[in-house]
């Protein structure tokens, strides 16, 4: 997604300890997933029970996505993890702040119009193209807490809400842009494919 430089307020949980918090710190940030991994491709499962652990790995995300300098949205797929959980945090657009979002299931109710923007994403890195998406959309699903969430969406809010959706599907932005810019991608993306990354 587009570049942002701003840090999320940071919303770790200080009630999750025990044993595994040591172990969890010294997991984060944690280790994205690039273009040519096949998780990429699978479909994440919902979430049936919001739990502590839950709620300590979306705070992992969130954390992840800051570590990231530049990223406004992660979803759980990028890091490995086939559960439907997005983080999103675009700070502000159109002198608006924007709190950083946690969104468990989320489901596009509706959406309308058609626009075109940049898009780039943090699983295939320095790879931009121009993407037609619907212009304003509904979202639905909850929060860390469990509360319901319900979303009326527009501008780059919207378009990183479907952005990251689409993670949850298997569905990268690169599917979204017609052949022959794909095409045009085509060198970039192999390279991508064949790039040594740590495990
Ligand atoms: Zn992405």
């Amino acid at each position: 997604m587009p570049k942002r430089r701003r840090k999320p307020k940071n919303t770790a949980t200080s009630d999750v300890g025990g044993e595994d918090s040591v172990v969890l710190r010294e997991t984060i940030p944690l280790q994205l997933r690039y273009y040519g991994d096949p998780v990429l491709r699978k479909r994440a499962e919902p979430v049936s029970e919001i739990t502590d652990a839950e709620r300590q790995f979306a705070d992992q995300m969130l954390m992840t996505l800051a570590a990231t300098g530049n990223g406004i949205g992660l979803a759980a797929t990028q890091v490995g993890v086939l559960k439907r959980l997005i983080v999103v945090n675009i700070g502000e657009e159109d002198d608006e702040a924007y709190e950083p979002l946690v969104l468990f299931n989320p489901e596009i109710l509706s959406s309308d119009g058609e626009i075109v923007a940049e898009e780039g994403c943090l699983s295939i890195p320095d790879v931009t193209a121009d993407v037609k998406r619907p212009e304003n959309i509904v979202v639905e699903g909850l929060d860390a807490h469990n509360e319901f969430v319900h979303i009326e969406a527009d501008g780059l809010l919207a378009r990183v809400l479907q952005h990251e959706i689409d993670h949850l599907n298997g569905i990268l932005f690169i599917d979204r842009i017609s052949g022959l810019k794909r095409r045009l991608l085509s060198d970039e993306l192999q390279r991508l494919q064949r790039a040594e990354r740590p495990s």
